[in-house]
């Protein structure tokens, strides 16, 4: 048995044990936790980067947890490369409102953050995609697919190849069917080694990666999926609507927050056109949202 260190990535663990994928081999490792870890109250979280001496054909016991680049919050995961927003124009039609209140909290965790826009076997036309790209497309990558058929599906397989993605969206988009077209049996291929994790009744509702053949993890659930606002003061929204944000400078006043004020540049861009209406009232909507929301705080102090 050699005892040289391996790394690995966390995709399932409970109190006390871990599983770990090499990084090389890809093989999996049932981990064990030294009680030191806990003492000093560190937690392992599903993404982290572990390095670990292997005390067994398929265990080992981990030395390290290595520096996490970012922790997404719901759901838990360490070292996320990015979000893949999933909606689709037809059955069900999402509302753009529903699209902008993801994109605020996509874009407050701070990562990159693909649009995949599905089931476009449904569309008679192009024409409620071409409006789709022109509120989105200067912003964000879009990419058209079709689970059902498979259009595309190579293409975004390039996305989430080696990487850890988390995927959000409505219910009813395609979210799962698309993993399917992407990695048929995805789920169902938990190796033996899951098997043997401990899982008490406590712990059944974590967060798990899953594994593609192709290479990348995505979480087995979606993000964001109640739609809670974070912790925005209403004044900071703007700068988590990149077409508000890119064009705030030019307004009269410096902190403006596109309302109320003279002199909004945000605002004429809305009368133009050239920032489209859907947008401006997510962005109001959200806005008295945040308001509502900082009223009731200070009710409560
Ligand atoms: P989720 O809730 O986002 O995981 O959505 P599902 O994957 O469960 O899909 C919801 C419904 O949409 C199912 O009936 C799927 O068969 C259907 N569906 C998914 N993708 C497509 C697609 O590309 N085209 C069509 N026509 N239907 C799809
Ligand atoms: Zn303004």
């Amino acid at each position: 048995m050699s005892h040289e260190r391996l790394k690995g990535n966390v995709i399932r663990y409970d109190s006390r044990t871990l599983i770990v994928t090499e990084l090389h081999s890809r093989k999996h490792y049932l981990c064990d936790m030294p009680g030191r870890f806990k003492k000093l109250g560190i937690k392992p979280l599903v993404g982290d980067v572990v390095e670990f001496i292997p005390t067994g054909d398929d265990t080992g016991r981990v030395e390290n947890i290595l520096n996490r680049r970012n922790e997404l919050k719901r759901p838990r995961i360490a070292n996320v490369d990015q979000i893949v927003l999933v909606t689709c124009l037809e059955e069900p039609g999402v509302p753009f409102y529903i699209l902008d209140r993801f994109l605020v909290l996509a874009e407050y965790s701070g990562l990159p953050t693909i649009i995949a826009v599905n089931k476009v076997d449904l569309l008679k036309s192009r024409r409620a995609l071409l409006d789709l790209y022109h509120t989105y497309g200067e912003y964000y990558n879009i990419i058209e697919v079709s689970a059902k058929t498979g259009y595309n599906i190579d293409l975004l397989r390039e996305v989430f190849k080696g990487k850890i993605s988390t995927m959000a969206g409505m219910s009813g988009v395609g979210k799962s069917s698309l993993l399917n077209a992407l990695n048929p049996g995805l789920k169902l291929k938990t190796s033996d080694i899951s098997k043997k994790l401990d899982r008490g009744r406590h712990t059944t509702t974590r967060v798990e990666l899953l594994e593609f053949d192709f290479g990348g993890y995505v979480a087995d659930t979606p993000g964001f999926a109640s739609l809670e606002l974070p912790e925005i003061e209403p004044e900071e929204l703007k700068n988590y609507f990149r077409d508000l944000r890119v064009h705030s400078g030019y307004c009269s006043f410096s902190d403006c927050v596109h309302v109320d004020e003279p002199g909004c540049y945000v605002k004429e861009l809305v009368e133009t056109g050239d920032i489209p209406t859907t947008r401006y009232e997510s962005y109001r909507k959200i806005y008295e949202e945040l308001q509502e929301k900082h009223k009731e705080k200070k009710r409560w102090k």
